[in-house]
């Protein structure tokens, strides 16, 4: 099987896992399927392996991701648990407070930029997805694959290929897949509660967050703001969705989705070619190649005047062909 892992190997984290009585798993602030189906599947090893298990995180999840929940999420992670982080790439965009409390006993992940924070890291930036990594770990451990576990796994592998498009999908990606089949995953099931469970309010913000996208060249930035959700009753996170629509203009080198928050803007990153994750930290964010993020406390107007000006040596923004300002 083609791995990168850097920090541990999965044998000794298979013998962490064995060695745990109490884990709380939770995952990155904002959370995407990969999030909560690779914990959510690390929820259910544990238990496999015969400790309890807790998924904690102090957001909500979202909605189209709630069917994977085993029970009521936990918004701490409690006092006498061990700490366990998936698909998380920073300390601090984990989803409960940890700091000085509940050290990281495990940092499970996939992105390259990774900097190894828990005690034990297993981080192979070749995994298209966490929920990969942890299936993993179900081999190592001999644990048979159930139906819902095989959900979650799947719900991540999924996701983060961009339902097997993008270019972090691998043959094994596909063997996994096939596993997970025959462990009971209905992928035209998957897709209906993943994709077919959305609101006219989701609807609307995407359509709006389109109908905002302004070309500059080879980059495309759509941007929306406290006024949109207010038009459409969408919230920012589901103005999000519309970023893989983005992608569809012949010629765009990099995609660019700035949306308002509370104090500031989030900028979600993507391309086919260009190293976006290292435009997301010039702006203190981060992920991976070609798909990142960051948060700025600018305006979204402001942001994407911001990004321009760091996009400029990375792509030609020249040709007004699509009609954008610059
Ligand atoms: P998103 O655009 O939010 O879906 O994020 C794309 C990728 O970038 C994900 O893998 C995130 O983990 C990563 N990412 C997003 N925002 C940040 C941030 N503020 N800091 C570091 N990584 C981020
Ligand atoms: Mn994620
Ligand atoms: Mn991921």
């Amino acid at each position: 099987m083609t791995t990168r892992t850097t920090g541990n190997t999965t044998r000794e984290v298979a013998e962490f896992l064995k060695s745990l009585q109490k884990g709380a798993v939770t995952t990155h602030t904002g959370a995407d399927g990969d999030a909560i189906g690779s914990a959510i599947a690390l929820v259910y090893l544990v238990r496999a392996l015969g400790a309890e298990a807790v998924f904690c995180h102090s957001e909500e999840v979202p909605g189209y991701l709630e069917w994977l929940l085993p029970d009521e999420p936990l918004k701490e992670c409690p006092v006498d648990h061990d700490l366990l982080v998936v698909d998380t790439s920073r300390s601090d965009r984990v989803g409960v407070a940890h700091e000085g409390v509940h050290p990281v006993r495990l940092n499970l992940d996939h992105h390259e930029d990774n900097p190894l924070y828990g005690e034990k890291n297993l981080v192979d930036s070749l995994a298209a997805a966490s929920a990969q990594i942890v299936a993993s770990l179900y081999t190592e451990l001999g644990v048979p694959l159930e139906r819902k576990p095989a959900e979650a796994i799947y719900t991540g592998v999924s996701t983060d290929t961009g339902g097997f498009r993008f270019r972090n999908v691998s043959p094994e990606t596909h063997e996994l897949v096939a596993d997970l089949l025959r462990a009971g995953v209905i992928p035209a099931e998957i897709d209906e509660r993943l994709n077919r469970s959305g609101t006219i309010e989701q609807l609307k913000i995407v359509g709006l967050s389109l109908a905002n996208a302004e070309r500059y060249g080879e980059a495309l930035i759509a941007t929306v703001d406290k006024d949109d959700y207010a038009r459409t009753g969408a919230t920012e996170l589901d103005s999000k969705e519309s970023i893989d629509h983005l992608r569809t203009v012949a010629g765009v080198e990099v995609v660019a989705h700035l949306r308002e928050i509370e104090g500031g803007t989030k900028g979600s990153l993507r391309s086919e070619r260009v190293d976006v994750g290292e435009v997301a930290r010039t702006f203190g964010g981060g992920g991976h190649r070609l798909a990142a993020g960051y948060t700025t406390l600018k305006s979204p107007q402001e942001a994407r005047e911001e990004l321009l000006e760091a996009l400029g040596g990375v792509v030609d923004l020249r040709d007004g062909s699509g009609g954008g300002a610059g």
